[in-house]
C-alpha cells in the first residue's frame, strides 16, 4: 500500500476501478487509456487530457470501499505519495550516506519517473507492439520490450485473455472467464464472484454478455453483473 502510493499512480481505489474498466470495455471508447484512441493517448495522453470520468465504462468496486486499507490509502493518498515517492528517498540518502540532493533527484524524481514510464508501457506498447498467441479479438500483445522495462509484465496477451491467471483457477475456469469475446461454458464463469464479474462484457459479436440469460439460482446482484453494467 505505501510503495504503491510512492509509485505515483494514483490511488488503490482509482487504480483498480480504472484496470478493471480497461478489461472489461478493452479496445472501446469506455476503455480508460484505449489504444484505439492512439499510441500516445494509451501512454499517458488519457492522464494529461482527462477524459470525463462518466465516459469511463461502470464496473463494480463495492469489494474496494469495504477495504479499510483501500480507504484509508485513498484518504491520504497525496500525504503518503509525497512521504514515499520523494521525501522518503531525501531522508534515506541523506541520513544514510549524506547526499540529500542525490536522494531527492535520483531516488524522487527519477524513480518515480521511470516507475511510472515503464508501467504505463503497458496500456501502450503492450497494446501495440508484439505477438497474440492466445487471441487477437483484443489488441493485447506479448511485448518482450515491456516484459524488460516492467520485469516481467509485458505478458499482456495472455494476460488479457486469461486475466485471472491460469495458475489461480481451475484451467476450465479460466479459460471461460477470459470469454470476453467467446461463448465457451458461461455457466463457468458466472459461477465465479465480483472480480471475475468485472472482466466479462457483452462482446461486440453478441456471443457472449447481453444475450445471456442469468440461470435462476443466480443473486440479482451475479445476474445483473452478467446481463449488464455493475
Ligand atoms: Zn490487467
Ligand atoms: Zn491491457
Amino acid at each position: 500500500m505505501l510503495f504503491g502510493a510512492g509509485a505515483g499512480q494514483g490511488s488503490i481505489k482509482l487504480w483498480c476501478r480504472e484496470h478493471r474498466a480497461h478489461h472489461r470495455y478493452v479496445d472501446t471508447d469506455q476503455d480508460p487509456y484505449s489504444v484505439q484512441k492512439g499510441l500516445f493517448y494509451s501512454h499517458i495522453g488519457w492522464i494529461i487530457f482527462k477524459d470525463d470520468p462518466d465516459k469511463i465504462g461502470r464496473v463494480n468496486v463495492e469489494d474496494l470501499k469495504r477495504d479499510s486499507i483501500v480507504t484509508f490509502q485513498a484518504n491520504y493518498y497525496w500525504q503518503l505519495f509525497l512521504l514515499m515517492a520523494y521525501i522518503g528517498p531525501t531522508l534515506i540518502a541523506g541520513f544514510g550516506w549524506g547526499d540529500w540532493l542525490g536522494g531527492y533527484i535520483y531516488g524522487g524524481l527519477m524513480g518515480t519517473a521511470l516507475v511510472q514510464q515503464s508501467t504505463f508501457c503497458i496500456n501502450s506498447l503492450a497494446h501495440w507492439m508484439g505477438d497474440q498467441p492466445y487471441g487477437s479479438f483484443k489488441s493485447a500483445r506479448n511485448c518482450f520490450i515491456v516484459a524488460i522495462l516492467t520485469l516481467g509484465e509485458g505478458y499482456h496477451n495472455f494476460h488479457h485473455e486469461f486475466p485471472l491467471s491460469a495458475a489461480r483457477l481451475p484451467k476450465q475456469d479460466a479459460h471461460c472467464i477470459a470469454v470476453g469475446n467467446r461463448s465457451h461454458d458461461i455457466e463457468t464463469a458466472i459461477s465465479v464472484k465480483v472480480a471475475h464479474c468485472n472482466i466479462l462484457r457483452p462482446a461486440p459479436n453478441g456471443k457472449c454478455g447481453l444475450r445471456l440469460k442469468a440461470p435462476r439460482s443466480r443473486t440479482e446482484q451475479d445476474a445483473h453483473c452478467i446481463v449488464g453494467e455493475v
